[in-house]
């Protein structure tokens, strides 16, 4: 219940900051602005776009409020799409002057003698088109996540910049001294968003620094990495959250990666280390994570994410997790072994080859000593004289092992690859879990 107000909350906010410079254009507006009905709608879809835009960041900020009542991946979702419909917006702004007979084409063609804040106008439609076209084709267009975050980010801020600067030097609302202020309230709200973001989130880190104390190699061309707190406790986190890890001097330098916890948070060690488990899958984790070497300064920005069984009570749990999709879920089966937690558990732990089942041995010794757990492996090309279940994971499997009278009551937790989860998100409501039972955390949510 406080999460659903914790949401009702937070999406109250966001509307209000996003329609407030309307309702008070609309109410301090005066006769000296007038304009015609379609000049008026220009405007407004403009404003609309621009406070859609200029509050993204603040989605995607890592506020633990609104990342804790929504989840990382829905704001990640969201973000996502409010940057299209924004888009939608400011195409509908100079459209919408256009079929204004007072306007021209030729108000659009930046020239010498065009004002310096009708220029602004284009180049910041340029910017969001440039903003929205890279992150909808990033991957078509082969640019590593790396180059396209610090692009978006740069993009982001001049983006924000020329359309602030188009809207308070036109005039028109924005010459009213209330509106003038609004904008001025708005950008520096941005402002603070992105020093909150880039300064002092590492800033706060940089006194919580955490040091690299075992590197081991595991199945599926993973690496478990093991972590202490240095002159701090650690903290505790809920079975399934991940953290944002970098190494470095420095975390103002440090890439950072988002990763799930594959130790378990419900009791931490007497020393508060964690363990991350890192499948190679690209520059970083291929090149930087196999070779970092015990010592190594690290940090990590956490706990995150609502991923988690703390958070959803069920009958029972089955868990449902494919390659390196495990690391969350092999957290959570720890938490209920600590607990000893007397409700029926599934998970069925899916892979290409037997080569790559990651804690493949830990979770069969777990099998033993939890009689409460019915692992179930899954092979799509098994080795010859495999007895374990092969293919993908499908409705008849599930309904070979799960309870008949009770699996509706569970709680299905799902992570692996993007087709494990599109078919899992339509194979259990079709078997008649409800929708609200299924979990997923995408790996490749950006
Ligand atoms: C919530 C969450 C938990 C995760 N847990 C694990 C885990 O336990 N084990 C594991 O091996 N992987 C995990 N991942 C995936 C991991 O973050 C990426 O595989 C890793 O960042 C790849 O980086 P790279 O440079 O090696 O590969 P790249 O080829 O550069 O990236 C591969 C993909 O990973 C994503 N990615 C890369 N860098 C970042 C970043 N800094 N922030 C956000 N996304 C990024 C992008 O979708 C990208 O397309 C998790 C991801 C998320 C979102």
């Amino acid at each position: 219940m406080r999460l659903i107000i914790r949401g009702v909350f937070w999406f109250g906010l966001y509307l209000t900051l996003i329609l407030f410079p309307l309702v008070a254009g609309v109410v301090f507006f005066g006769s000296q602005q007038a304009a015609s009905p379609l000049v008026y709608l220009a405007i407004a879809v403009g404003y609309i776009a621009l406070a859609l835009m200029a509050t993204e960041l603040a989605l995607v900020s890592r506020f633990g409020g609104v990342a804790g009542a929504f989840g990382l991946d829905s704001l990640l979702q969201f973000h996502r799409q409010i940057g299209i419909m924004s888009m939608a917006f400011a195409i509908a702004h100079p459209v919408l002057l256009l079929a204004d007979r007072a306007y021209t084409i030729r108000y659009f063609i930046p020239s010498a003698d065009t004002p310096w804040p009708v220029t602004t106008g284009p180049v910041a439609f340029l910017m969001a088109t440039l903003v929205v076209g890279l992150s909808v084709y990033r991957r078509q267009l082969r640019i590593s996540y790396g180059v396209w975050h610090v692009t978006h980010g740069l993009l982001s801020i001049a983006l924000i910049g020329f359309a602030g600067a188009h809207v308070l030097g036109i005039g028109r609302f924005a010459a009213l001294p209330v509106m003038r202020v609004l904008w001025i309230v708005y950008l520096l709200f941005f402002v603070g968003m992105f020093l909150r973001y880039r300064f002092f989130r590492p800033l706060s880190l940089l006194h919580r620094p955490w040091e690299i104390v075992e590197n081991r190699a595991e199945h599926g061309q993973s690496h478990t990495l093991v972590l202490r707190p240095v002159g701090h406790e650690g903290f505790r986190f809920e079975p399934g959250q991940f953290a944002w890890i970098g190494f470095g001097r420095s975390p103002f330098a440090a890439d950072q990666h988002p990763i799930s916890f594959s130790s378990n948070g419900d009791i931490p060690s007497h020393d508060g280390t964690i363990a991350f488990t890192i499948k190679q899958l690209g520059d970083w984790s291929r090149d930087v994570v196999p070779h970092v070497e015990p010592g190594t300064r690290a940090w990590v920005d956490g706990p995150h994410g609502v991923f988690t069984i703390d958070r959803e009570e069920g009958a029972g749990y089955c868990l449902i997790g494919g390659g390196v999709g495990i690391t969350p879920l092999y957290a959570m089966l720890q938490a209920l072994e600590t607990r000893v937690d007397p409700r029926p558990v599934f998970m069925f732990h899916a892979a290409n080859d037997y080569d790559d089942l990651t804690f493949r041995e830990e979770l069969a010794e777990m099998a033993e000593r939890m009689p409460m757990l019915t692992l179930v492996t899954v092979l799509l090309n098994p080795p010859e004289g495999w007895d374990g279940e092969t293919g993908f994971v499908t409705a008849d499997m599930l309904s070979r092992y799960l309870p008949p009278t009770l699996y509706r009551r569970f709680q299905y937790f799902i992570c692996g690859p993007g087709p494990l989860m599109d078919a899992m998100e339509k194979t259990l409501p079709a078997i008649g879990v409800p929708r609200d039972r299924v979990h997923t955390e995408r790996f490749d949510m950006v």
